[in-house]
């Protein structure tokens, strides 16, 4: 519930003077409301902050205004000249004057009874607008704002420039938006109060209207110190609401899992290689969370080839181990069977009965599998979403590992669906590096663990950028790779979003590289538009090394696993985007031999060049991906990986990343004194976390 003293600040904005259906519908436009929402409300309008201020203090005698500036004057009218009859396209135009000297302000298509109301003959007023000059005559056209002395106090001084809308003045909307502000009354604090005197911050009140009747230039900005109140409370209130989130997934009842260890002692002595640190760390989370009698809701966060595989394997090994099964979904199809490949004979050394379902295993092959799983003779199955149709029951299900690569659509669903009364444990696993700060600000209701380290003996991937004009010798190194008898990816240009376009771009590349460069060489073709046997038979061979290289578009970026490809050439590279680059570059370099990439290039913007020369620098996924936040921002970032609604109104991610750290800390403080903020200093900090976008995705679902 919300406090009485906030509802008319959640009224809808028609409430205010001013705003009728049609202004309603314009404000809604100019805020940016989700699509869906139907109405503006005053409180969306406290939030619809200003881009800048126009400033109209400066005020001159008429002689010594500077032309092009904006300023204020003060002035006598002395006479009218209407557009002379019949001609509406020649000005109409008012002379006034001050003691330095004469000045014209000017209407087109003005109304003649509205020009002499506004300006009365031998009368003073106050005139503000930008200042020019014409055929020696000092004008202003269109004045922003003409007032009487008696209404001095109404022309804005400092102006607040909002983002517009179509049919929506400047003028109308910071007049709206200043009587939204009167809405707002003065709350109890919910800052620590040593923190605020530590960080000299306003109180939110006075922040809020800082930004809408500013009084410096700078108070609408980032830096100001009324505008990082404000984006620290948005952030505070994301902790919160995430926060409040995680609460309600730790009560959700889970089970304690605790295997004797005896199935992954089996799977540890089948395995080749000892477990990293990282790996060994991130087991330890994973046990922990299930032992515990919550549920476990974690993300893994590992680099493309930092070795998550194993983890999810010991990972079902521990469920199974309790009595359990085991879940791995991992689509598309293609990885789900790379990985049923990659754990089928780990699984059969310890015992384990595996068994795979996909949209491909159809009629008596899927009902035998079905019947299996649900008498619990099958102890880890791999899948694709067909893992989790309606009719697909397990005998008792207690660990899902889902493989998301850099998608994160189904983790949110999966996460808190109920099957049973029994939650099965969540392991959610991702190529995709996450910045912290966004891992903090998005994903600050799941546990997460790092594999911030890679397999011993890993040869870091040389990286090159060349120019297309250097081309030819691009593919002389590439011929060279392969007489070794390596193997060599293509990555095709990204020309467009359109599947049929990728496909001819690929069979283009294809074309040119199996009759003019390469005709003595076995050269093979992947784009999305084959069918999937097709597709499967190509993958097959190349891994076979029955092809030597491999033309494809992005459908390579994801889990396709060919040790003895070392060299992979991305024409077009400015096409891609950072994260797009790093996953396709994650290909290569799976084995113990040194593995190449060249980015063929031209860098036609500052931006193309500093992502080409990030790739060039680093190898390490999560300093990619700091850089990619900072050239694209967050929202675009975000974006890729498929989520919604994440756009922060006052804060930056990347300038206030400092600041969300410190949001985290309070938050958690915040909620061990007040479970559910229920304190009256806490209601102003409340509703804003009812607005915050996971509350209203994840808060409600029960
Ligand atoms: P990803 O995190 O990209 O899924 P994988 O699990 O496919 O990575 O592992 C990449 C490669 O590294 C595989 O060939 C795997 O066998 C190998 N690998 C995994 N863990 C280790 C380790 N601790 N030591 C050596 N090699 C390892
Ligand atoms: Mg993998």
């Amino acid at each position: 519930m919300r406090p009485a003293e906030l509802s008319p600040l959640f009224a809808s904005a028609r409430s205010l003077t001013g705003v009728g259906p049609r202004v309603e519908e314009m404000l809604r436009k100019a805020v940016r409301l989700p699509p869906g929402v139907t109405e503006t409300r005053v409180v969306d309008l406290l939030w619809h902050t200003p881009t800048g201020i126009v400033d109209r203090r400066s005020a001159p005698t008429i002689a010594s205004a500077v032309p092009g500036t904006i300023v204020t004057l003060e002035v006598r009218v002395l006479r009218h000249r209407p557009s002379p009859r019949g001609n509406t396209r020649a000005p109409y135009k008012v002379q006034v004057e001050d003691d330095s000297g004469r000045l014209d302000i000017v209407f087109f298509h003005a109304e003649r009874r509205f020009v002499e109301a506004q300006l009365p003959v031998g009368e003073t007023r106050f005139v503000s607008g930008r200042i020019e000059r014409y055929n020696d005559n000092t004008q202003m056209t269109h004045p922003d704002y003409i007032v009487a002395p008696d209404k001095r106090d109404d022309l804005p001084m400092l102006e607040p420039v909002y983002p517009l809308t179509a049919g929506l003045s400047g003028k109308v909307l910071s007049k709206i938006c200043r009587r939204a502000v009167e809405r707002l009354p003065r709350l109890p604090e919910w800052q620590d109060p040593a923190w605020m005197k530590s960080q000299a911050w306003p109180a939110f009140h006075d922040a809020v209207v800082a930004l809408h009747k500013p009084q410096d230039a700078g108070d609408v900005s980032n830096g100001s110190p009324f505008w990082q109140r404000l984006a620290y409370d948005e952030l505070l209130a994301g902790q919160l609401a995430l926060g409040l989130v995680r609460q309600k997934q730790k009560v959700q009842p889970g089970r304690r899992v605790s295997g004797d260890g005896r199935i992954r002692a089996r799977i540890a002595d089948a395995l080749p290689f000892a477990l990293t640190g990282a790996q060994r760390r991130a087991l330890a989370d994973i046990a922990a969370d299930m032992n515990a009698p919550h549920r476990m809701l974690r993300l893994l966060q590992g680099d493309v080839g930092s070795g998550k595989t194993v983890v999810a394997l010991m990972t079902m090994a521990m469920a199974v181990e309790a009595g359990g099964q085991a879940a791995l979904m991992a689509p598309p199809e293609v990885l789900a069977r790379q990985h049923v490949e990659t754990i089928a004979p780990l699984a059969e050394k310890a015992g384990l009965r595996l068994a795979i379902l996909t949209g491909r295993e159809k009629g008596k092959a899927r009902e035998l599998v079905l019947r299996h799983l649900a008498a619990g003779e099958i102890d880890i199955v791999i899948g694709t979403h067909a893992l989790f149709q309606p009719d697909v029951h397990f005998h008792d299900l207690g660990v899902a590992v889902i493989d998301e690569q850099h998608r994160f659509g189904v983790m949110q669903r999966l996460a808190l669906r109920q099957k049973g009364d029994l939650n099965p444990d969540v392991l959610v696993m991702t190529a995709t590096p996450i910045p912290r700060t966004l891992t903090l600000a998005f994903y600050g209701h799941l546990d997460v663990s790092v594999i911030d380290e890679l397999p011993p003996g890993r040869q870091a991937i040389k990286t090159y950028w060349k120019l297309p004009y250097e081309r030819a010798k691009v593919y002389e190194g590439v011929r060279k790779v392969i007489a070794e008898g390596k193997q060599a990816y293509f990555v095709c240009p990204m020309i467009s979003e359109s599947e049929k376009m990728q496909t001819q771009a690929a069979e283009d590349l294809y074309y040119r590289l199996s009759t003019e460069v390469y005709p003595d060489l076995r050269v093979g073709l992947l784009h999305g538009q084959m069918k999937p046997d097709a597709k499967e038979d190509v993958m097959l061979k190349f891994r076979a090394g029955e092809l030597d290289v491999l033309v494809s578009t992005v459908v390579i970026e994801v889990g396709v696993d060919v040790p003895n490809a070392i060299a992979m050439v991305i024409e077009d590279a400015n096409r891609f985007g950072l994260a797009q680059l790093h996953q396709l570059r994650g290909r290569v370099g799976r084995g113990s031999d040194q593995s190449y990439c060249v980015l063929v290039a031209e860098a036609k913007t500052e931006e193309a060049r500093a992502r080409l020369e990030t790739m060039v620098a680093t190898t390490d996924g999560f300093k990619i991906a700091e850089q990619d936040l900072r050239l694209r921002g967050p929202g675009q970032l975000m974006g890729t990986m498929q989520h919604g609604n994440l756009d922060l109104k006052i804060a930056d991610l990347v300038k206030d990343a400092r600041m969300i750290e410190v949001a985290r800390d309070c938050s958690e403080w915040l909620l061990q004194i007040d479970l559910h903020l229920q304190l009256p200093e806490h209601q102003g900090i409340l509703s804003q976390v009812q607005e915050h976008p996971v509350d209203k995705t994840l808060l409600t679902v029960s």
